[in-house]
């Protein structure tokens, strides 16, 4: 479960979070979105522990973000991440890739840890690819393998951020049918993207930011039906 209360965030002078408030249950899935620069990365970065915010509380299963190291660390761990560019680590296998964090983090033994890593390689439906490096791979190739690295260390949440907006088209498909697998799993995602065929399949609840406030909060169907707010609205009419 995340909790997020009151979170403020400054980049200098800049504001770039105000006033966030959400809750994010077990089991739901939620589609961020909103013009560019309206805060959405910066708000996934900050629940998973890689930027710092001023103002406010972030919790991960009661465990808050920022208030100490050790905390920060275990509430990290909740979370598992899928980047716009993939960032798998170029001198390591697809295997390795998946396998380093649980050998490192958690200590699992190498055998246990290739097993747990080629599950996810096979959910993911790349297992041929496990002694490829990434640099051998399509980029939709590459991004499952991020999935599939993400899971490995299954976290209570998986945060996307624009995970498709790096694809040529023809991949785009082979990466989302991914997702909503995933999401037919039962995991718990918050995921930023402007693809809105996959928000109305798959998101329990719609988030539509806009300079760094959350202007709308409704449920998929809802938001889809009658978001009210004009920046929204906009937004549905530009995109759909
Ligand atoms: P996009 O759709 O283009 O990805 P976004 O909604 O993800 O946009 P953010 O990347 O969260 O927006 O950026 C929100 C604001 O914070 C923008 O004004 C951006 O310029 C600013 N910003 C982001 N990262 C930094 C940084 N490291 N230093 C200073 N300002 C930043
Ligand atoms: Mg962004």
């Amino acid at each position: 479960h995340v909790r997020i209360d009151g979170l403020n965030k400054w980049f200098a002078a800049l504001q770039v979070l105000k006033n966030i408030d959400l809750s994010v249950r077990p089991g739901v899935r939620i589609v961020v979105c909103g013009p560019s620069g309206s805060g959405k990365s910066t708000l996934i970065r900050c629940i998973n522990g890689l930027e710092p915010f001023q103002k406010g509380t972030i919790q991960l299963d009661g465990i808050a973000l920022g208030r100490n190291a050790r905390d920060t660390a275990t509430a990290r761990r909740l979370t598992g991440m899928v980047f716009q560019s993939f960032n798998l680590f170029p001198h390591l296998t697809v295997l390795a890739n998946c396998t380093l964090a649980l050998r490192r983090v958690l200590l699992k033994p190498a055998r246990e840890a290739e097993e747990i890593a080629m599950q996810h390689l096979t959910a993911v439906r790349i297992p041929e690819k496990a002694q490829a490096f990434p640099a051998q791979l399509s980029g939709g190739q590459q991004q499952r393998v991020a999935i599939a690295r993400a899971l490995c260390l299954n976290p209570r949440i998986m945060l996307f951020d624009e995970p498709t907006s790096a694809l040529d088209p023809e991949m785009i498909k082979e990466v989302l049918d991914v997702m909503i697998a995933l999401a037919g799993s039962g995991v718990t995602m918050v995921c930023v993207t402007h693809e809105m065929g996959f928000a109305r399949e798959v998101a329990d609840e719609i988030v539509f930011m806009d300079e760094g406030r959350i202007v709308e909060h409704a449920s998929s169907r809802d938001f889809f039906s009658r978001a009210a707010h004009p920046r929204a609205r906009l937004f549905l009419d530009t995109i759909l």
